[in-house]
């Protein structure tokens, strides 16, 4: 107390100006009554104080010491007060306030305890993130959140990050940890996952990685049964949800598909609109206004995942088993992690893309394509299934360009991946191989199948005209389809006699489809000449 008493700015203003009150009432023979009032009104003042801090015991003290005091003043300087009037004024002022001090002391006392729980769970939670980064440390494996950037396979929660699993429940189920009101936040518990929300989901480049991590970060550290992510498409002015199959990331090729068929549901357009977590507590709380939504079946709670104003998805969580502040708080933490995530991982996408495609029809450049049939003639020859590329070459383009000027050509070039893209299947890998020629790889599809398309796009290309200004400009192109063991046996001989056999449709006369089949009277010699030089 006698700390609290020099420390304590305050008290230490009220004893000097209580002091100086008595010496006051002395000098100028104030009323005894003043001098006294002046005296306990000091002693109570530094009494609430000490009471606020929970001291119960000092409160005690001081009233004592108040009342003697008191007495003491009004024997002294009250020269008309009998003993026992000066006692009994003392006595009269000094009960009231010990009573009121005891109620303010037992109140502080509960609200520093709380106070004192939350310490000591910082201490527990600062012990535990040290020996949980001791163990990361000392792992030879790099933890899920790891710098690798090979695309992670998914993940089942259960193989995520034991260290950390088991120190969420070591720290649920401490005994030493304080059982706190469920209306408080558990700040401990917040601390915990913004750490393992951080690591695990800020190095994830890959979009179909990050869709799995996110989905089993919010399980984990929400503690809830289910969790979905939705993507925004602001183009289409639709919802898609990334996962749909229990966590499994949807190929890019199916998302619209799916789409399509979902109608949105109200609560996304709520969330949408609104740019606020929804949960089905404040819903059933009349704390949102939501005429739209009364009578539907909720989830725990729909939280946007915004970067700025842009709304990236929303993340979607049932089945919580605590829908209080800490869990809402929780969301909105991991809700914030997630857009950023997402959004860089978008943007990667974006570059890779850009880097990958050729601006100016859309298609993948050259060497993209060459990696890509790379990979699809390794995974023919394991599977033993066919493959077969076609290759394009438009005819006299470069009269096209003289005719008509090259922002014409641009046009024809943007025509024809238009064609391409419509004509031959959605598996079908398509780049511009160079400046005026395509080429096609169809896993799957034999060379005959191959010549059918060809045929199909050859006799599109011949029978539309492409528009420029007030020009109509007729393209034609020539054709060339090899199919893979027939006989190249890998990728780069491929191309090579799918270029053979569209040589053969230029020098035959142009605007035809042509294969190169080694049973071909025409081509049986060449094809001599060929697999010499490719030996
Ligand atoms: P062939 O029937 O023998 O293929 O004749 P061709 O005129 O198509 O062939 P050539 O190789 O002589 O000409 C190709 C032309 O393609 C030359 C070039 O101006 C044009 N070209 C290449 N890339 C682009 C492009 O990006 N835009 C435009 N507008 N023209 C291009
Ligand atoms: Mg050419
Ligand atoms: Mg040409």
């Amino acid at each position: 107390m006698l700390t609290f008493l020099t420390e304590n700015s305050i008290t230490r203003h009220l004893l000097t100006f209580g002091g100086i009150t008595i010496v006051m009432a002395q000098l100028t023979s104030w009323h005894p009554w003043i001098a006294g009032l002046g005296t306990f009104l000091v002693l109570m003042v530094v009494m609430a104080l000490v009471a606020l801090r929970g001291d119960e015991k000092a409160t005690q003290l001081l009233a004592g010491a108040s009342a003697t005091l008191g007495m003491g003043v009004c024997w002294i300087v009250g020269a008309d007060l009998s003993t026992s009037q000066a006692l009994l004024c003392s006595v009269i002022g000094t009960v009231p306030l010990l009573v009121l001090s005891l109620i303010v002391c037992q109140s502080s006392r509960h609200r520093l305890q709380k106070i004192n729980d939350l310490e000591s769970q910082q201490m527990e939670l600062v012990r535990k993130l040290y020996a949980y980064d001791r163990s990361l440390c000392a792992s030879t494996e790099i933890p899920v959140f790891g710098l690798n950037s090979s695309p992670a396979p998914a993940r089942k929660s259960a193989d995520l990050d034991p260290a950390f699993g088991q120190m969420l429940a070591d720290f649920a189920d401490a005994p030493t940890s304080p059982v706190l009101d469920p209306d408080v936040f558990d700040f401990a518990m917040l601390l915990l996952s913004m750490q393992q929300i951080g690591h695990r989901l800020s190095s994830e480049l890959e979009l179909n990685a990050l869709v799995s991590a996110i989905l089993d970060t919010a399980k984990e550290v929400l503690r809830c049964g289910q969790a979905e992510l939705h993507l925004w498409s602001a183009r289409d002015g639709r919802f898609t949800n990334a996962a749909p199959a229990d966590g499994v990331p949807v190929p890019d090729s199916m998302r619209d598909v799916l789409a399509q068929s979902a109608p949105t549901p109200a609560e996304f357009e709520w969330v949408r609109n609104q740019q606020r977590i929804l949960t089905r507590r404040d819903l059933n709380a009349g704390k949102v206004d939501a005429v739209e939504l009364s009578g539907r079946s909720l989830p725990s709670a729909v939280a946007p995942l915004l970067v700025g104003a842009d709304l990236i998805g929303v993340l979607v969580v049932n089945d919580a088993s605590d829908e209080g502040p800490t869990f809402v708080r929780m969301l909105h933490i991991l809700a914030n992690h997630c857009a950023l995530s997402l959004k860089n991982a978008q943007l990667f996408r974006a570059i890779d893309d850009m880097a990958r495609r050729d601006s100016l029809t859309g298609l993948l450049n050259h060497a993209s394509f060459l990696e890509e049939l790379e990979r699809l003639t390794e995974e023919a020859q394991t599977r033993g299934q066919a493959l077969t590329v076609v290759m394009s070459d438009l005819d006299d383009f470069k009269s096209c360009n003289d005719n008509y000027g090259h922002q014409a050509g641009d046009k024809v070039l943007q025509e024809v991946a238009i064609w391409s893209k419509a004509i031959m299947p959605d598996h079908a890998v398509m780049a511009r191989y160079g400046g005026e020629e395509f080429i096609c790889a169809l896993p799957g599809e034999t060379l005959e199948r191959g010549m059918e398309l060809a045929e199909m796009l050859r006799a599109a290309l011949e029978a539309h005209p492409v528009s420029h200004n007030s020009n109509r400009l007729h393209v034609t192109a020539s054709f060339g389809v090899a199919e893979l063991n027939r006989p190249a046996t890998n990728a780069s001989r491929l191309i090579r006699l799918a270029d053979k056999a569209l040589y053969r449709a230029k020098n035959d006369g142009r605007n035809r489809v042509e294969a190169h089949d080694p049973l071909h009277p025409k081509i049986a010699a060449l094809d001599e000449s060929i697999q010499f030089s490719l030996r």
